[in-house]
């Protein structure tokens, strides 16, 4: 009985959630072979030594956008997989690859270092339906027809659908809808919720209305309190979530363990300004006598609100870095470019392809919310194919961040629950029937990393760094990292719903 990979000396988290044990683990043709004793004697093409190491299952990322950088033709970035990501799930926030099947033939085709699965987007679903004549309500007819995409996403493989950035007139009944049929097919709804500051509240009650009506499973995405006017609102978030679970509907969350957001646009000027942009025609209509002092009063509120014009980090979402504002504050143009802070967001706008990575967040919060039983990890992120311009740390350092910072010396939460949320839990809620555990049979996705070493590395402002302590990756039975570096080959494939 001979075995591709044998991992000896090493201790064993199955991700159950259990304590870990000394225990080798063998793999064979892309499955996990045996978790146990294992004789001396046994052959195999690869013995690893995994003596003072953790040997877990790969960790499955629960919040990803990579489905943007797949259809920008970029599949094969390390940036996750040396995070121990071995599958991640796209599609979040209310855009996704579409057609599914098309999009998920593609990721198989060309390779990826990890395995991939992909939610449909209400947005993206809702241009399919509807074109570029996105402001309307839909009417009983679209709703069927809305749904029957929606049957059409799931049997090309998605594990559910998600939502995010919805605009007023996708009201709660059209995402009802949205979510129920995914829900019948045994898929899941995610969501960005409709706000996640004024508005929380609000926004996770509507969630657990829809987990109730539509009869399906909820994801909360990324869940925070921005704002510091709302960080004392995590307790009603708790009490909510708690409750709804507690009346037997399926609500979990995920987070990434970092204070600030990353945007995908510049976030500096109030709503107020866009709605005159687009009833005048143009920026220089906020000044227009009859408007303009309101406009200033609704700026300053808007600064206040998010901690002041310093709380912003501005970087470029185009090819090239962009030196004027990259890395910059707000308040740090208005004194290079001499204007206010009206002057800037208007600037910013004009020359857009700009994003904002703003700090808004309670660290405490932050603690509370990894360490709530029901919150998985997730890293809000994608793969990094630009490294001339400036990221958020979290597309290099989530899961390291979790196990150095949080569970090592922070204490935040223990080791084995941590893996939990990092596989066996993502897995049960999303519907991966045979990853997310060391147990044999299951796929052969496992990271072997050191305890005391395991370390993030990327920090704002310097992003592009890839952690410590994470030496061994496998991916379907095969090395994507070996040795801290890595391998060429992507071993990675698309997971479509049975
Ligand atoms: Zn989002």
């Amino acid at each position: 009985m001979r075995y591709d990979i044998v991992i000896r000396n090493g201790t064993v988290i199955d991700g159950t959630g259990a304590a870990g044990k000394q225990r080798a683990v063998a793999i064979r043709a892309g499955r996990i072979a045996e978790v146990g004793e294992l004789p001396d004697a046994v052959a195999a093409d690869v013995v690893i030594d995994a003596t003072g190491m953790v040997v877990c299952p790969g960790f499955i990322d629960a919040h990803n956008h990579a489905h943007v950088d797949v259809d920008k033709d970029i599949l094969h970035e390390d940036n996750l997989v040396r995070q121990g990501i071995t599958t991640l799930v796209a599609g979040n926030c209310g855009r996704s690859g579409w057609p599914v099947g098309e999009h998920l033939d593609k990721v198989d085709r060309l390779g990826m270092k990890q395995n991939y699965a992909m939610l449909a987007g209400h947005n993206t679903l809702r241009r399919a339906l509807l074109g570029d004549n996105q402001a309307q309500f839909l009417d009983p007819w679209q709703i069927r027809a809305f749904q029957k995409l929606v049957d059409q996403a799931m049997e090309e493989g998605a594990f559910g659908v998600a939502a995010g950035y919805m605009r007023p007139y996708a009201t709660n009944d059209e995402l009802f809808a949205f979510a129920r049929a995914a829900g019948r097919r045994g898929g899941l709804y995610a969501s960005h919720i409709r706000s996640e500051d004024r508005h929380l509240l609000q926004a996770i009650a509507e969630i657990i209305e829809l987990a109730q009506h539509a009869e399906a499973p909820v994801q909360i995405s990324h869940l925070k309190t921005m704002n510091e006017p709302n960080w004392n609102k995590l307790d009603s978030v708790f009490h909510l979530i708690d409750d709804a679970v507690a009346r037997g509907l399926r609500v979990c969350a995920d987070r990434y363990p970092y204070t600030a957001w990353h945007g995908g646009s510049t976030n500096a000027l109030p709503p107020i300004a866009y709605q005159i942009k687009q009833q005048r025609g143009s920026w220089q209509n906020l000044y227009d006598p009859d408007v303009v002092e309101v406009v200033r009063e609704e700026v300053d509120a808007f600064w206040a609100e998010q901690g002041g014009p310093e709380s912003l980090l501005f970087c470029s979402m185009k090819g090239d870095p962009m030196p004027e504002v990259e890395n910059k504050t707000p308040g740090q143009l208005a004194r290079a470019w001499n204007c206010d802070l009206l002057a800037v967001g208007i600037r910013l706008e004009e020359i857009g392809g700009i994003s904002a990575i703003g700090r808004a967040m309670s660290e405490d919060n932050l603690k509370r919310i990894l360490a709530h039983p029901l919150v998985c990890v997730g890293t809000d992120g994608h793969q990094e194919a630009n490294k001339g311009v400036q990221t958020h740390p979290r597309n290099y350092g989530t899961f390291p961040r979790i196990l150095g910072k949080y569970v090592r010396d922070e204490k935040v939460l223990d080791l084995p629950q941590a893996i939990r949320k990092m596989s066996a839990m993502v897995a049960a809620q999303f519907g991966f029937n045979d990853r997310g555990l060391l147990k044999p049979g299951l796929a052969a996705d496992v990271v072997v990393f050191d305890p005391l070493q395991v370390r993030d590395k990327a920090e704002f402002g310097n992003a592009h760094q890839y952690p410590d302590g994470i030496p061994q990756v496998i991916v379907n039975g095969r090395f994507a990292v070996r040795d801290g570096v890595t391998t060429p080959e992507n071993h990675g494939r698309a997971l479509r719903k049975a």
